[in-house]
């Protein structure tokens, strides 16, 4: 995992705002992915700096732990200024020359409406960013590249989502990774804040993976929105109950 490592050619790449993000939304998928032989990535926008707790400097090196436990081939972090992310035609330009050098098949984005600005931004950064980097003319010292797929991770928005992935066998996995964020998720009370403590983070997200695992019938799941319809071509294969 290298920050200068370029042209990975990879199968999936989440683009999230902050770094545990992505422990929170689809890190089960991307682990599940990372052992079913796809090399898979994360690009984080921020590295935190607004955070009441811990400095962007430890957050990104938390990062590359929660990484290694999720198996992800490589991940970087832009730096962007946290909670005041702002979709301007500099940052949509280092986005798309990130997905020109990874040219990820899939991109995993946060769903486009949500409480946290930065979130809804980093969605529709990272969608126009994967439009512009399909441009021959953007850039001409470098190779066009348009994901095939886009998906939003829906975790955190009350939508019925497209699909969801079953992630029971990496559920635990997926709460080591966030729960190397000690500097956030280390319980601490800090003046008239009490910041949750583990049992608490533990329960909240197996409370939302096992709701949407339950709609699949299986344990924990996590959740996605595609904007096109799904292609099926083989509807005997198909996966989940009706009755
Ligand atoms: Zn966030």
């Amino acid at each position: 995992m290298n920050e200068t490592e370029t042209s990975l050619r990879l199968d999936v790449l989440a683009i999230a705002a902050h770094p545990d993000d992505i422990e929170q939304t689809c890190g089960g998928t991307l682990l599940r992915m990372a052992q079913a032989g796809y090399r898979t990535a994360a690009l984080d926008l921020t590295a935190g700096d607004m955070g009441t707790r811990g400095t962007p400097e430890k957050r990104i090196e938390e990062s590359e732990i929660a990484a290694r436990r999720l198996q992800l081939a490589w991940r970087g972090n832009l730096g962007l200024p946290d909670a005041r992310l702002e979709n301007t035609l500099a940052v949509r330009l280092s986005v798309a020359a990130r997905i020109r050098e990874l040219r990820p098949h899939v991109v995993i984005l946060p769903y486009w409406q949500g409480r946290h600005p930065d979130h809804y931004r980093t969605s529709e950064i990272g969608y126009e960013a994967c439009f512009l980097a399909g441009l021959l003319k953007l850039d001409a010292s470098t190779k066009p590249h348009r994901p095939h797929k886009v998906l939003y991770s829906s975790v955190y928005a009350n939508v019925t989502p497209s699909f969801v992935v079953d992630i029971s066998a990496q559920f635990e996995e997926r709460m080591a990774a966030l729960l190397s964020y000690r500097s956030q998720y280390e319980e601490a009370d800090e003046g008239d804040v009490l910041f949750p403590g583990e049992q608490e983070i533990r329960d909240r997200l197996g409370a939302v993976a096992r709701f949407y695992g339950n709609l699949i019938g299986a344990r924990y799941g996590e959740p996605f929105v595609a904007r096109e319809t799904m292609r099926v071509d083989d509807i005997v294969a198909l996966g989940g109950r009706s009755l």
